[in-house]
């Protein structure tokens, strides 16, 4: 048996359908399905609660490194807690976190240290893992690797139709722009174009392309 631990990454950009389609894929597998962007989402939330200035990166390094994070998975949710208190959705989610996370998640330090707890969770067994760079940096040798595109417009009108506010376009250009694990087509990723087919389409089409043994 492989010492290797088993990820299905999954990347893409912001709205384009990936968390639906990941949780999916988990679920009719029997894998274990990790969001990442919690994790940049909850850290976010802490900074900004301590009121740090989200484009002062020193700030932000300072309040990252006294903010106690642990990731886990309860229920087929990833939980994150912030020195022992859970975020809820709403705040995770809330517009000054939208606005704010790209900014949070291009500093080193911070990526440094939830890369490492995304590695450290591959020991609670297979996983889907999805996010920006789980392909490309966090578990570059996976042989399962999926990329999930969708057009701008199909992207801003999903996120429009949740309800929420979301600068999408500017997430995914600061996503892409930055020096430490830009969002990237990974190598040898099935790169699938969700604008236009169901939920059901993309996820056949991820686990017909994965020829998992
Ligand atoms: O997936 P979601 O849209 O919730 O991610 C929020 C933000 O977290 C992204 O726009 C990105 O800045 C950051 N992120 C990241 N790397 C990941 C997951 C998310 O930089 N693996």
């Amino acid at each position: 048996m492989s010492a290797e631990p088993s990820v299905i990454t999954i990347d893409g950009p912001a709205a384009s359908g990936k968390s639906s389609i990941a949780r999916l894929v988990a679920e009719r597998l029997g894998r274990i399905y990790v969001n990442t962007g919690n994790m940049y989402r909850a850290m976010t939330w802490a900074v900004l609660e301590a009121g740090v200035d989200p484009k002062d990166t020193d700030a932000v390094r300072a309040a990252a490194a006294g903010i106690v994070i642990e990731s886990s998975v309860v229920d087929g949710k990833t939980k994150v807690a912030i020195s022992g208190r859970t975020p809820t959705d709403a705040e995770l989610n809330s517009d000054p976190v939208n606005r704010a996370v790209s900014l949070i998640a291009r500093v080193d330090e911070v990526r440094d240290r939830l890369v490492a707890d995304q590695r450290a969770l591959a020991s609670i067994g297979p996983l889907v893992m999805e996010g920006r760079d789980i392909g490309s940096v966090v578990f570059p040798d996976s042989p399962h690797k999926i990329y999930v595109d969708a057009s701008e417009e199909v992207r801003a009108s999903r996120r429009g139709a949740q309800g929420l506010s979301d600068q999408i376009a500017e997430r995914d250009r600061i996503d892409k722009q930055r020096k430490n694990s830009p969002l990237v087509i990974p190598a040898g990723a099935i790169v699938i174009d969700n604008s236009h087919i169901t939920l059901d389409q993309a996820v056949d089409q991820v686990i017909a392309g994965l020829q998992l043994s």
